[in-house]
């Protein structure tokens, strides 16, 4: 019998929209059918937050730190049968070459990260992502500012909206002075 490629599933969205909630929640589904073995969790080092996965909602996961994307190849065997992968922005460029590898080693894959910058440019590798990925789950927010649905993260720094060519990969609440907001369309400046 020969098995067809895996699915890519692509998660994608701005800050605060639960897209962790959303991994945490395809990777329970999963574990209930496959072996530990068969199921492996991956995030980029430079996410220096924490080792393991943290929802904003207080859920965690543990999960391998790699470096570079190319590293996932070394980490899987031939009982890998699902990979679910945190926080892609963060990764390199040769993520999407590795994960069309992944599909065709029949692996189901899924891609968790923001679709645009702060200053609302495309994540580099979101185009490529897109166009291997079976499936889209998007994921939005809600506007801090007046409630409505959100697909903007704005960067604050100190309270004050970041100029534009101010660090894309600055990850919230690290130093203390950067945040990120959720805002919608017409709130976003
Ligand atoms: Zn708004």
């Amino acid at each position: 019998m020969t098995k067809s490629n895996g699915f890519v599933t692509f998660i994608y969205g701005p800050m605060y929209a639960g897209k962790t909630d959303e991994l945490i929640h395809q990777f329970n589904k999963r574990s209930a059918l496959f072996a530990p073995e068969e199921i492996k969790v991956f995030k980029p080092m430079l996410d220096t937050r924490s080792k393991d996965i943290f929802s904003r909602s207080g859920k965690t996961l543990p999960a391998i730190n790699v470096e570079t994307s190319k590293e996932i190849l070394n980490l899987i065997d031939e009982k890998t049968r699902v990979i679910l992968i945190d926080e892609y922005q963060f990764m390199d460029k040769d993520l999407s070459m590795v994960i069309k590898e992944l599909k065709q080693k029949q692996i189901d894959v899924f891609v968790v990260g923001l679709d645009k910058y702060f200053d609302s440019s495309p994540i580099e590798s979101f185009k490529e992502i897109y166009e291997l990925s079976t499936y889209k789950i998007v994921m939005t927010s809600i506007c801090e500012k007046c409630g409505r649905t959100a697909q903007y993260s704005q960067k604050l720094i100190d309270g004050n909206t970041a100029p534009t060519n101010s660090d894309k990969i600055q990850v919230d609440k690290q130093d203390g002075h950067v945040e990120y907001l959720p805002v919608c369309e017409r709130c976003y400046k």
